[in-house]
C-alpha cells in the first residue's frame, strides 16, 4: 500500500452559540477543506492553533500545507492601526500561522493559502491588505456574496503559463467570494495570476515553488459544482507525494 501524503489544514476557534456549553472555545476547520483533501488522494489533518515554537515539529510530520479561511489578518501586522470596518481578529492565530509558513517554505512542500490563508502570505512577505472593500476608493465588484458558497459569482481571469492556468485549463473562470477584505500590495516576491475585472487580486504564486498558491476565492467550497477548483486540490496532493 503506497502512503497518502498527509495535507495540514490550519485550524480556527470558534466559540459554542448554545448547545450544553454555551462559550466554550472549540478548535475547527470547515469539513469542506477535509473532503477536498481526503476525496483527492491525500490525507487531512486539521492543525490547531497552537503557540508558535511547535509549528516547525508540526511541518515535519505533514507533506503540504493549507492555510485556511477566518479572521482578518491584524493590521498591525502590516503596519496599520485598526480601522472602523475591520473585522474580528485573532493575532495568536496569525503568529502561529506566519511560523507554520516560514517552516513550511523551508521544507519546500505545496502550500495553499484561502482567503485569509492568502492574506497571511501576502502580509508575511511584506504585502498588506484594504481593511474594508470600502477603503480601496474605486468601483469593485460584490465581493461578499448572497449566494449559497457552492455557487460561483464573479469571474477571475488567469495569467497565462501559471500554476494557476495548468490546474484549471483555461483563462478564465468563474469563482464564489465571501470576502470583505481585499490584498491592496503584493510583494515582488509573488505573481500575480489571477484577477477580477474590477482589478482585485484572486490569486497570487511563487513561482520557485512546485505548489506555492494563494487563492482570495474559496475552491473548497466549489469542489461538487465547479470541476477545476476540485483540481486545485488534486494538484496540490499530486505535489505532495
Ligand atoms: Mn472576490
Amino acid at each position: 500500500m503506497t502512503k497518502k501524503p498527509i495535507i495540514g489544514i490550519s485550524g480556527s476557534i470558534i466559540k459554542d452559540q448554545g448547545g450544553i456549553f454555551p462559550g466554550y472555545r472549540r478548535a475547527y476547520v470547515n469539513n469542506d477543506y477535509i473532503r477536498a483533501v481526503n476525496n483527492n488522494g491525500g490525507i487531512a489533518l486539521i492543525l490547531p492553533t497552537s503557540p508558535a515554537e511547535t509549528a516547525k515539529q508540526i511541518i515535519d510530520a505533514v507533506d503540504g500545507l493549507i492555510l485556511s479561511g477566518g479572521q482578518d489578518v491584524s493590521p498591525f501586522n502590516y503596519g496599520e492601526e485598526i480601522q472602523q470596518k475591520c473585522g474580528a481578529i485573532f493575532p495568536e492565530r496569525d503568529k502561529f500561522e506566519f511560523a507554520l509558513l516560514e517552516a513550511a517554505e523551508e521544507k519546500k512542500i505545496p502550500i495553499l493559502g484561502i482567503c485569509r490563508g492568502a492574506q497571511i502570505i501576502d502580509v508575511y512577505r511584506g504585502g498588506s491588505l484594504y481593511q474594508d472593500i470600502s477603503y480601496r476608493g474605486e468601483h469593485t465588484l460584490r465581493h461578499f456574496q448572497l449566494q449559497d458558497p457552492p455557487m460561483p459569482t464573479h469571474k477571475i481571469k488567469i495569467a497565462e503559463n501559471s500554476l494557476l492556468n495548468k490546474i484549471m485549463q483555461k483563462n478564465s473562470v468563474i469563482v464564489n467570494s465571501f470576502h470583505h477584505q481585499l490584498v491592496k500590495s503584493v510583494p515582488a516576491s509573488l505573481q500575480i495570476t489571477g484577477t477580477t475585472s474590477d482589478g482585485v487580486v484572486e490569486a497570487f504564486e511563487d513561482s520557485n515553488f512546485e505548489f506555492f498558491l494563494g487563492v482570495q476565492f474559496h475552491p473548497e467550497m466549489l469542489i461538487d459544482s465547479v470541476e477545476s477548483a476540485n483540481m486545485v486540490f488534486q494538484r496540490m496532493v499530486e505535489a505532495a507525494k
